[in-house]
């Protein structure tokens, strides 16, 4: 067994499991929550609330403050920027509760993600690989993404590792590539706050925009359309780039939240609560202040 690691005054906002597409359990990911000593976790599946919901019952038992959360694809259209970048909205429910318009509206994404994944069997039968939805279904829990599509086409041998499928069959360059609906970001925000929700930019840096003026206008558009928060602290982000981030979560006046996007063996150099390489740390008065907003 790995040594136990306190990190007692810490929390994790960002985690995924086996409901969307990490490799924990939601039992076991609140098993690794409690062993390492994190005061709360947040488990932020995919456009899913299943693991939360099923993770709840054990994270009573282990006595750890576990957050109702989730993460939404979303689409950002920028003026003077030709092409829209995916932007990863996560939404706290500090309460615990969420309107059934949300639960609603996710129903109709996960519909969204099925015809999405109906087409992409469809599309890859037709480049001779033998694959049909049912067997890609069977191997994701509430939520089937591209990546169970890479495992099994990896395990049949249309693949030599993840990479390669993506490189092959899935990835947006793709010869078959079948592309998902998204909301606008703008959208969801207003979606998640009606819900109850605390809207935040997940880790920032993959949005890609360089150039920190045109960051700062997409903040800006975002905050007037409700954005409540930036993720400043991620396994993606340098010691560098969190100064930078918590700079602009204080110039917007935005919360700082973050967490680790501790997905287990999919992505084997994250840990939960201290991202790689010990580059994460999230202080337990991030979640304290976000839950006295509310
Ligand atoms: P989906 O939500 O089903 O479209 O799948 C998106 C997921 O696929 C992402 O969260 C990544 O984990 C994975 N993914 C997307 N593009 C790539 C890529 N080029 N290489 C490896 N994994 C990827
Ligand atoms: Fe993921
Ligand atoms: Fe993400
Ligand atoms: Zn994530």
């Amino acid at each position: 067994m790995a040594p136990h690691i306190q990190l007692r005054g810490f929390v994790d906002l960002h985690a995924h499991t086996n409901a969307s597409d990490g490799s924990f359990t939601p039992a076991e990911l609140v098993a690794e929550a409690a062993r390492i000593g994190l005061d709360a976790l947040a488990i932020t599946d995919h456009e899913t609330f299943a693991g939360y919901e099923e993770a709840l019952p054990y994270a009573r038992e282990a006595g750890l403050d576990l957050v109702r959360g989730i993460e939404l694809n979303t689409r950002l259209y920028l003026p003077d920027v030709d092409h829209p970048r995916d932007l990863h909205l996560l939404a706290y429910f500090p309460a615990g509760t969420v309107s059934n318009t949300f639960r609603e509206w996710l129903g109709a994404q996960q519909n969204e993600r099925r015809e999405r994944n109906r087409k992409l069997a469809e599309s890859l039968r037709r480049q001779d690989v033998d694959i049909t939805l049912e067997e890609v279904e069977a191997r994701g829990r509430s939520i089937t993404g591209r990546p169970h599509f890479a495992r099994l086409l990896v395990k049949k041998g249309y693949a030599t590792d993840h990479e390669d499928a993506f490189r092959r069959y899935l990835g947006d360059e793709a010869p078959g590539f079948v592309e998902r609906m998204a909301p606008a970001t703008e959208e969801a925000i207003r979606l998640v706050l009606e819900g109850g929700g605390v809207p935040v930019v997940a880790h920032p840096v993959r949005l890609s925009l360089k150039d920190p003026g045109l960051e700062r206008r997409a903040i800006a558009q975002l905050k007037h359309a409700g954005l409540g928060g930036l993720e400043v602290i991620h396994s993606d982000h340098s010691a560098a780039l969190q100064q930078h981030y918590a700079g602009f979560a204080q110039e917007f006046d935005l919360l700082p939240t973050g967490g680790s996007d501790f997905h287990g063996t999919v992505k084997p150099r994250v840990a939960l609560g201290r991202g790689v390489e010990d580059n994460v740390r999230v202080p337990r008065a991030f979640l304290e202040r976000m839950r006295e907003l509310r």
